[in-house]
């Protein structure tokens, strides 16, 4: 789509750094050999956050300088090297960073117009959650802000989009300060802070640095198991990081912004979706008011664990409800083009073994 003509000012130069990152030494160097002014760099941020497929439509700028620009910057630190589209909308895309590392980000459309992106925050994940299909690769390194910033953009030129989630690939509070400084660009590319959310599987220390930064950006944890020994078995972070702290940390961020904070579990199989289970969620859960679940249907993803039926789900939301917590079952979306984060890329390493009518699951990973 074409993007709106941008104003002249208003822009931040900072803004703009910070999305070149990787490639600010080569800008920098590249305007000043051609002897340009400042206000060009806030120029051509305006256009790209807008949804600019590239220099040759920032027409403000000298034919000569988009020319020079395509020539010698590269107009993103990503190379998309996969891409699906769902029969429900949902788009998937899988990039590579310059060193050569996967990322994925996938794009939710919504009946009443929402255009969610789930962005991922590190290249792999360290942290080995079992039922993850990205806790089953190696671990690469956190993603730089561009890297970050330039997944929303990819799907901000396909249209406009309005809210984030980092739940993709890596655990956001691992590469915070990156994050945080992606959120400061995401609402010039449509998406406030309050439409943005950051996702954890209960990394204490980050979820404390968040809890001292001022931005309205909302917080979930991914919980899955209330009972230390099974959420230890599924998430070694709660040896390291105990469930008790992480919800104190959870609740000391709802007292201090009014904000309830979104608790994501995943329902798999005979190993978390019991009613016990869900009454060990109620009761660790308190204040109720602090905090809504979303229960995430599963779908098999080579990780050994199997998905809850439906009708389990919805006994397990009843005794969440009868309990006084607030409780959702979360659309399940992408289904035929395996948009869990890390799919794609373990689908690649697996494409012999896994078929693509196996890959269904949710949005995200966490
Ligand atoms: S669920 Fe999140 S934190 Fe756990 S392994 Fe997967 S990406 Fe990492």
């Amino acid at each position: 789509m074409q993007p709106v003509a941008p104003g002249a000012t208003g822009w931040s130069q900072i803004a703009w750094f910070m999305v070149l990152g990787m490639d600010l030494e080569l800008l920098s160097t590249t305007l000043e050999e051609l002897g340009e002014p400042g206000f060009r760099a806030a120029q051509v941020w305006e256009w790209t956050a807008r949804g600019a497929t590239g220099y040759d439509e920032m027409t403000n700028l000298p034919e000569s300088l988009r020319a020079e620009l395509a020539a010698r910057v590269p107009f993103s630190t990503l190379e998309l090297i996969d891409q699906a589209e769902s029969r429900d909308g949902t788009v998937k895309a899988l990039f590579h960073t310059e060193d050569g590392r996967p990322v994925e980000s996938v794009m939710m459309r919504y009946r009443d117009g929402r255009r969610s992106i789930c962005v991922s925050s590190q290249s792999g994940c360290p942290l080995t959650c079992t039922f993850c299909a990205t806790g089953t690769m190696a671990f690469g390194r956190n993603l730089t802000t561009a890297e970050i910033i330039d997944q929303a953009l990819f799907f901000r030129r396909i249209e406009p989009i309005d809210h984030c989630v980092f739940m993709g690939m890596g655990e956001p509070m691992m590469n915070l300060d990156n994050v945080l400084a992606a959120c400061d660009l995401l609402p010039d590319v449509g998406v406030t802070n309050r439409r943005t959310t950051v996702s954890t599987v209960g990394w204490l220390p980050g979820i404390e640095q968040f809890n001292a930064q001022d931005r309205p950006v909302r917080l979930a944890l991914s919980l899955h198991a209330a009972d230390p020994t099974l959420r230890s078995k599924i998430m070694p972070v709660n040896d390291r990081y105990p469930l008790e702290d992480v919800l104190d940390a959870c609740r000391k961020h709802w007292r201090e912004t009014n904000r309830k904070v979104f608790i994501e579990y995943v329902m798999l199989a005979g190993v978390n979706d019991h009613t016990k289970h869900a009454k060990q969620l109620a009761a660790a859960l308190t204040p109720h008011g602090a905090f809504k679940v979303n229960l995430i249907p599963y779908n098999p993803t080579g990780t050994g664990y199997d998905g809850s039926a439906r009708t389990t789900i919805g006994s397990f939301r009843d005794t969440l409800l009868a309990a006084g917590v607030p409780a959702t079952v979360r659309l399940t979306r992408g289904q035929d083009i395996a948009a869990a984060c890390g799919q794609l890329v373990a689908d690649k390493l697996q494409a012999a073994a896994v078929s693509e009518d196996d890959a269904v699951m949710t949005t995200a990973a966490t």
